[in-house]
């Protein structure tokens, strides 16, 4: 476990020297079979002689709730019990004050993929989650870095920042983890209630329902968005709410006036205060 950033420099100096690579997984923690699964596509890109790196990190400026920071689970030895059990090579945990200045006043922002879907209900978030993964691209400077699909908005936009601003590493995408009923693994699950467990898989049913559409060949995105919103709420529990619900172009992440490319449909909703995510790809 390295908790400094100027250990992270020599161990990086001495894996530069024999040129081993080094692949990045970065994650805030409470660690479940999704992330266990980006390390183990982590391993498979840089070999057995690669260096395998999880960061565990709660990003402060990326909540936008200061609920949602403050219950954020933070299971330390489990965590890193997991990443011993995966072979990880480098556990990086540093403390808020490694990573800002007290007058930091620099952010990356994008202003065009964050404009919709978690943009738009989460305002400066992305700015929080680019400024970091940035950060961690710099005081790592990994060959290669994994990121879930299951937060695809995010992962567009780390590509994005990429591209536009030339960081050398290749991004990996790896797909979403669900359990057997179809909810997608999130740390936050663990705390939903039995009953909101129980129910949350109504969110996988609602954009697959309204996915199913495209079998017609259905173009219209509000028949999409009618079938998933009535899915959504057909007997809710009363403290489930949707956050955004959007069908948007699989790339540019602006909405679509007709689904006649790829598009995405994609929710977020709340079992009181806490917030799931999940989309799906509408393919045409
Ligand atoms: P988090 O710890 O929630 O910030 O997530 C860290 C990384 O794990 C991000 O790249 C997420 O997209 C990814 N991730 C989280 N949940 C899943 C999942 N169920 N399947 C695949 N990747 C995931």
């Amino acid at each position: 476990m390295i908790t400094r950033i100027p250990d992270v420099n020599s161990v990086r100096a001495s894996l530069q020297e024999f040129s081993r690579p080094l692949a990045l997984v970065p994650t805030m923690g409470a660690l479940h079979e999704g992330h266990l699964a980006l390390i183990r596509e982590a391993r498979k890109q840089v070999g057995s002689k690669g260096t395998v790196v999880v960061s565990i990190f709660v990003n402060p400026i990326q909540f936008d709730r200061a609920s949602d920071l403050s219950s954020y689970l933070q299971p330390l030895e489990e965590d890193l019990a997991r990443c011993e059990a995966e072979g990880v090579e480098i556990a990086f945990i540093p403390d808020k004050s490694e990573l800002y200045h007290d007058d930091r006043s620099i952010l990356v922002t994008e202003s065009l993929l964050t404009k919709h879907l978690c943009g738009a209900t989460r305002p400066s978030h992305f700015d929080g989650v680019l400024t970091i993964v940035l950060k961690l691209f710099n005081i790592f400077q990994p060959e290669v870095a994994i990121f879930g699909n299951k937060d695809f908005q995010q992962l567009a936009i780390i590509r994005r920042m990429v591209r536009d601003l030339n960081v050398p590493v290749k991004i990996t995408g790896h797909p979403t983890v669900r359990q057997n009923d179809g909810l997608a693994l999130s740390s936050r699950n663990s705390r939903l209630s039995p009953e909101q467990r129980q129910d949350a898989p109504r969110i996988r049913r609602a954009l697959k329902a309204a996915r199913d559409l495209n079998g017609n060949g259905e173009q219209k995105p509000e028949v999409y968005l009618e079938a998933a919103r009535k899915h959504l709420l057909s007997d809710a529990p009363e403290d489930f709410s949707i956050d955004y619900l959007q069908l948007v172009d699989a790339e540019t992440l602006q909405p679509v006036p007709k689904v006649n490319r790829p598009a995405v449909l994609a929710t977020a909703c709340f079992y009181g205060d806490i917030r799931l995510i999940d989309h799906i790809k509408i393919r045409m």
